[in-house]
């Protein structure tokens, strides 16, 4: 198995907040991070159906494209009662697309979405839900690693809270009463689903 060393990864994402998040995971390790964006590659379709499947695709495609060891995540939300939705869909729940010219998203639209249909079972449905976070690492030639990461816990309605992203405000993590929302961020990422994947990559990968 090829072990990451201390030379460049990419990291396959466009999103700024997201490569800072892994940039700073990373740093103690001696990883020099960059991402797919500053390299001009492209992004590439989503067309799996399992976060592993999204993260692969994204992974490949950066090493594919800058011929140097990519790392990708695809993470998101699965409901117990709504047969693992949004699953792989969740930043898509949130598309504003009927508004024409209203690109963007809403988190607030797309959490009401899901409560609407947890509700929509009944007073006994389940609010069981987990935030899952699946790592993939790609090396030019092909050869590939995979770390799933997972936050269990229970769905709250209203939403609550100010801080973190998403679906946070209606996410209370096993063993907590505060949501994602209302914890500090040092207190979120030591039980989130990316903290529980990063180690298990780190683990592996530098131990
Ligand atoms: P992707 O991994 O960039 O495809 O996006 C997954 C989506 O899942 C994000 O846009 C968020 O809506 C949601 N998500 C993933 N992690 C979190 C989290 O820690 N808090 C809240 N929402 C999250």
């Amino acid at each position: 198995m090829k072990k990451l060393g201390t030379g460049s990864l990419v990291i396959a994402t466009h999103n700024t907040g997201k490569l800072k998040e892994i940039q700073a995971l990373l740093d103690p390790y001696g990883a020099e991070c960059l991402s797919a964006g500053s390299l001009g590659l492209p992004e590439p379709v989503e067309t799996g159906t399992t976060f592993v499947e999204n993260a692969l695709i994204k992974a490949r495609a950066a090493a594919e494209g800058s011929g140097l060891v990519s790392l990708a995540d695809d993470s998101g939300l699965s409901v117990e009662a709504l047969g693992g939705r949004p699953g792989v869909y969740t930043a898509d729940w949130a598309e504003r697309q009927w508004f024409e010219g209203d690109a963007g998203r809403d988190w607030f639209m797309a959490m009401g979405k899901v409560e609407g249909m947890v509700q929509a079972q009944g007073p006994d449905a389940s609010r069981a839900c987990a935030f899952h976070c699946v790592l993939a690492l790609a090396w030019p030639d092909g050869e590939h690693a995979v770390y799933e990461g997972i936050a269990p816990g229970t769905l709250t309605w209203p939403p609550r809270g100010e801080m973190g992203f998403g679906y946070d405000p209606v996410f209370v993590p096993q063993n907590r009463e505060q949501t994602f929302a209302e914890l500090n961020p040092a207190d979120k990422h030591a039980i989130s689903h990316r903290a529980d994947a990063f180690a298990k990559l780190v683990a592996d990968q530098f131990s």
